[in-house]
């Protein structure tokens, strides 16, 4: 087998070897060897709540999944040039989760090669280049999706804002200019006009609007009601098309609705999905419209060796037999429900939480030094942090400040986790 190496030794070989941009969790690593349900467990057999693994979706090592994939790998793997039931039957049970005319589908590795595809569709059915997106948005690592990530190319080592990409400010109504929720959306969507406008001016016409369905590294933001229909309206009146991002919120996270766009009442001309959809099995997947996809037919074939392969096919099919089996996003609402009021009972007690939003199992906690001033406090998220992962619970930071604990565990995160947790985070917050 593997030789098994200490913490010390394996950070060396990492620090010797592997690509040199990749950070660890905490000031001390933890070694994880093992995973089940929402628990994962160090060399020691330590058990760590995970609050924040959106991947392993129906739970870490689902034995039906695992089984899925297990059975799949010992009788086939090989491309989709040949006829396979596994890949017709996971696009019918895919585009049955959609809302019409969203029925074609292309499937991918990653979040990022869905969000690659995506723009090349958008562009053949729109002859277009430009594309709108959110301010600190992350959509991908590839060079085209880093030029459509803010989050990267205005951070450390960013190269700045592309001439065909235009930026519109998160809808933020804890931080952002406007702050009222009944006009917000609207608010926030007209902002798109002197976006489109602004490329406009260079002869770019607008060919995308990318946006998650909630915003991730924006910092477990909720859209405004409102906000995709006055965005969308924007946009296709251009003649562009709109793209949901559902590549972390997506199969049931957000508790009322399958695909967290559901919430804002618009049907998107392209979605795009990822991390949960083989519950850590390397997935992504791009669904459009019959009309989008036809534009993309140019004699050029789009042929991706891995993607809907067999094995992943069976194990994305068992994700989702699992998420309708065991009820999951209906225990992402109830559960989710129960944990934002519990964080809204622990903000009447600590001055530290500024806001507590979100929905389902994709919870939002800043953390301010002053409540009215609304100051980020940064040290603190951090020292939560590292004060829960004494607890043996795992959370993590986000948002343009850092200092808002993102919260997606696992969606079969139970009653019980929660209280767990909640209970924890009321230590964690008066030690830190
Ligand atoms: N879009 C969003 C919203 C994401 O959060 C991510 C990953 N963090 C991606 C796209 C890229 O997905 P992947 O890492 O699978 O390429």
């Amino acid at each position: 087998g593997v030789p098994q190496r200490s913490n010390a030794d394996i950070l060396r070989l990492r620090k010797q070897l592997l690509n040199p941009t990749l950070s660890v969790s905490y000031n001390e690593p933890l070694k994880i060897v093992r995973g089940e349900g929402v628990w994962l467990y160090d060399q020691h057999g330590q058990p760590y709540l995970d609050m924040v693994n959106n991947v392993c979706h129906v739970g870490h090592c689902h034995p039906r999944v695992v089984a899925a994939g297990q059975a799949q790998m010992a009788r086939l793997n090989t491309n989709t040039r040949y006829l396979h039931d596994n890949i017709v039957e996971y696009a019918l049970c895919l585009t049955a989760t959609l809302p019409e005319p969203l029925s074609v589908v292309f499937l991918t590795n990653s979040g990022t090669e869905a969000n690659d595809l995506a723009l090349r569709l958008a562009r053949a059915h729109t002859r277009a280049r430009g594309v709108i997106v959110v301010d600190h948005a992350y959509h991908g690592h590839s060079p085209s999706m880093v030029e459509l990530s803010p989050y990267k190319f205005n951070g450390k080592g960013g190269q700045g804002q592309a001439s065909h990409v235009g930026v519109v400010a998160m809808p933020d109504v804890y931080r952002g200019p406007f702050r009222e929720p009944s006009e917000a959306g609207r608010q926030y969507g007209a902002m798109l006009q002197p976006a489109i406008e602004n490329l406009r001016q260079q002869d770019i016409a607008t060919a995308a609007f990318y946006c998650e369905s909630l915003l991730g590294c924006g910092g477990q933001i909720v859209l405004p009601e409102g906000y995709l229909a006055e965005a969308y309206a924007k946009l296709r009146a251009a003649g562009g098309v709109c793209l949901a991002d559902e590549v972390q919120v997506g199969f049931g996270r957000v508790g009322e609705h399958f695909w967290a766009f559901e919430r804002q009442g618009v049907v998107p001309d392209i979605v795009t999905m990822g991390k949960p959809m083989g519950n850590g099995h390397p997935m992504g997947a791009v669904v459009t419209t019959p009309e989008i996809a036809a534009s993309f037919v140019n004699g050029m074939e789009y042929f991706n060796t891995f993607g809907g392969n067999p094995v992943s096919c069976a194990i994305a099919l068992a994700v989702l037999d699992v998420i309708a089996d065991e009820k999951l996003q209906e225990n992402a609402r109830r559960v989710g429900g129960f944990l934002l009021d519990g964080l809204r009972e622990l903000q009447q007690r600590h001055d530290a939480i500024g806001d507590v939003r979100g929905c389902g199992l994709f919870i939002g906690v800043e953390l301010v030094r002053d409540r009215a001033a609304r100051t980020p406090d940064q040290p603190k998220a951090r020292a939560v942090v590292e004060a829960m992962k004494a607890r043996h619970v795992l959370l993590s930071t986000e948002g343009p400040d850092d200092n808002v604990l993102k919260i997606k565990p696992p969606i079969v995160f139970s009653q019980a986790n929660a209280e767990e947790f909640l209970d924890k985070l009321d230590q964690g917050l008066r030690e830190s």
